[in-house]
């Protein structure tokens, strides 16, 4: 999944960027309110962390109401330095889905996301899967009929986009937008190899159980049972 850090001080923007990365998540950085707001708007991004106090011309609580405003449903993470109830409120009631007081322990950010990334598809239980492909997004560990697949990290990440949005047809441009970040420059020749892996070690290693990863001719990608 990808997701937007949109926060000032640049240490714990690289903290909660390296974090996630650990997580195999694509993340992007936006240090000031205005770009922050305009980068929240892009429905590419899987879920937003919103610093309350940013530099530029309105604060976190302005940026997370407009982005409400603008119809964008992204869950959003609010982070703050003030932890009193008034402000805990002011964040929800501007369209928060949840709200985090500075210092915070890591673990607990990343928690949080994973259940934020969760619903509403699956509410119970952390394991996500399709057919009896199994993907456990707390340790990594990917089984197909109760066999461990050993993925790498891209794949990996690769993996839990299509597993998030599964029955969907994903175009190559909208994985290239979820599953890598700005940093990385990225041609839709790489998603077909990538697929390829997924797909050799996911379906052709496994030849009596029924292919998972189907190319939509002209349109993209879909995982799922047919
Ligand atoms: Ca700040």
């Amino acid at each position: 999944m990808r997701l937007l850090v949109i926060e000032d001080e640049a240490r714990i923007a690289q903290a909660i960027k390296r974090a996630l990365e650990l997580q195999h998540h694509a993340v992007d950085i936006v240090d000031d309110a205005d770009s922050g707001l305009t980068a929240a708007i892009d429905p590419d991004y899987d879920l937003v962390i919103l610093d309350r106090m940013l530099p530029g011309s309105i604060d976190g609580i302005a940026v997370c109401q407009q982005v409400r405003q603008q119809g964008v449903s992204t869950p959003i993470i609010m982070l703050t330095a003030l932890g009193e109830v008034d402000d805990r409120v002011n964040g929800l009631q501007a369209g928060a889905d949840d709200y985090l007081q500075k210092p915070f322990a890591m673990r607990e950010l990343i928690a949080r996301v994973q259940t934020l990334l969760r619903r509403p598809r699956q509410t119970l239980g952390t394991i996500l899967t399709a057919d009896d492909l199994a993907y456990d997004p707390v340790t990594f560990s990917v089984t197909r009929g109760g066999k461990p697949v050993a993925l790498s990290a891209k794949e990996i990440k690769l993996l839990s986009y299509l597993l998030y949005n599964q029955g969907q047809v994903l175009s190559k441009d909208k994985i290239i937008n979820h599953v890598w970040d700005d940093d990385t420059i990225i041609v839709p020749n790489t998603v077909e190899v990538y697929m390829g892996y997924l797909r050799r070690k996911l379906d052709t290693s496994f030849p009596d159980k029924p292919p998972l990863i189907h190319t939509v001719r002209g349109f993209g990608y879909r995982l799922g049972v047919k």
